[in-house]
């Protein structure tokens, strides 16, 4: 394989949601192919792709096929197995990122011991390989504390609240026993996250931040750059350089915070490819986190991260997607469908970009 990846060349992608939708009508711009592997016929990803492998993601057969049609392979999502990228890397397939950061990001102990290691705080954290270990850990960290499986959690799935020492045994029968991290309750200001990128030379990129607003778990906003001080972006920057560097990482990332009094920065979870937090950079930013993820993975020097625009980025969930015909017409507003067929309740329909000038918001922000 040769590097950079040039235009007319092929990318693969794992994964055919809206995050390998977006990857894909990114890479297309840069004059990439797309190939799409996911066991279901016609995603969202593979409609505006040039090829899609149906198959599983673990299928031998078809991540041979993949390794052989494209000149890098990427993901959209971080639970692809470790088999498959050992298979892909086997059949001479170049993929970014790399089998550790997904190894890391795969599991919640391993995730943040290795934070801890670099010098990243997290808040504390005890692993859970049964009931009277949960219980040590809730006299220990102090109740109440957040008890979520290790591995396989996502948007606030497979996490309970210990509001005293006698929720353990119900906390732990809720996870259905599996193994598990305690953490302690992170008294934090506001959730933050932070985008942030590096190439195949080294060269790492950091987005401002964005704010974050979650309902039920899932992210329903997110403000961007947000309100922050210069300490803050400077924590921010050095902790994402570090995580970056100490992965050896290839491609975007998305890093989640939490700001705690004071200004002092927890990293919550590491996410080891595009993020939903980073959509309001298509709309605020000259290089998306979409486009910039294909070049980091294609070996192209990283675009620039600076914003132009103020956004607010909001998610539109299952029935949600009946008001875009107004959001269609609104001026201000951006809007980013992912054709999907199917509502579902709480599935991710679309986001819409409310854009305003980034010099009014800064006033606005001075005055208040
Ligand atoms: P996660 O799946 O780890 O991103 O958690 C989902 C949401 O739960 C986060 O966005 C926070 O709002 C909340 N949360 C997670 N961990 C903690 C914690 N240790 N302390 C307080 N809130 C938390």
């Amino acid at each position: 394989m040769t590097l950079p990846l040039a235009p007319g060349d092929t990318l693969g992608i794992i994964g055919g949601g809206q995050l390998g939708r977006m990857l894909s009508q990114a890479a297309s711009r840069l004059g990439f192919n797309v190939v799409i592997l996911d066991p279901e016929e016609n995603s969202p990803a593979c409609r505006v792709s040039q090829g899609q492998i149906v198959a599983a993601y673990d299928n031998p057969t078809a991540l041979r096929v993949l390794a052989g049609t494209c000149q890098a392979v990427t993901f959209e999502f971080e639970n692809v197995p470790a088999r498959s990228i050992e298979i892909l890397t086997e059949a001479g397939g170049l993929v970014a990122p790399g089998p550790r950061a997904l190894a890391v990001a795969q599991d919640r102990v391993d995730e943040k011991t290795f934070l801890n290691s670099i010098k990243v705080p997290t808040t504390t954290f005890a692993a859970i390989d049964d009931l009277s270990s949960l219980k040590a850990a809730v006299a220990s960290l102090g109740a109440p504390a957040l008890l979520k499986t290790r591995r396989q959690g996502y948007d606030g799935k497979g996490q309970v609240w210990i509001k005293s020492d006698a929720g353990a045994a119900r906390a732990w029968a809720a996870i259905n026993g599996q193994p598990a991290i305690l953490e302690a309750r992170a008294e934090f200001v506001r959730e933050l996250s932070v985008i942030c990128a590096r190439g195949r030379d080294g060269a790492v990129a950091v987005y401002p931040l964005g704010e974050n607003i979650h309902a039920g778990g899932v992210l329903k906003t997110t403000l961007a750059p947000a309100q922050v001080s210069p300490q803050t972006k400077s924590q921010a920057t050095r902790i994402a350089r570090k995580i970056l560097e100490g992965l050896d990482y290839v491609g975007v990332m998305g890093v989640e915070l939490f700001e705690m009094p004071g200004g002092r920065l927890l990293v919550n979870e590491i996410a080891p490819r595009v993020h939903n937090s980073g959509h309001w950079t298509q709309d605020g930013c000259v290089c998306d986190q979409f486009e910039q993820h294909v070049r980091a993975v294609a070996g192209w020097p990283l675009g620039p991260t600076s914003a132009h625009a103020q956004v607010e980025m909001t998610n539109l969930l299952g029935r949600e997607i009946r008001t875009w015909k107004s959001l269609a017409a609104d001026p201000a507003v951006r809007v980013h469908f992912y054709g999907k067929r199917e509502a579902k309740p709480g599935r991710k329909m679309a986001h819409v970009n409310r854009v305003s000038p980034l010099k009014a918001a800064r006033v606005r922000a001075r005055k208040s």
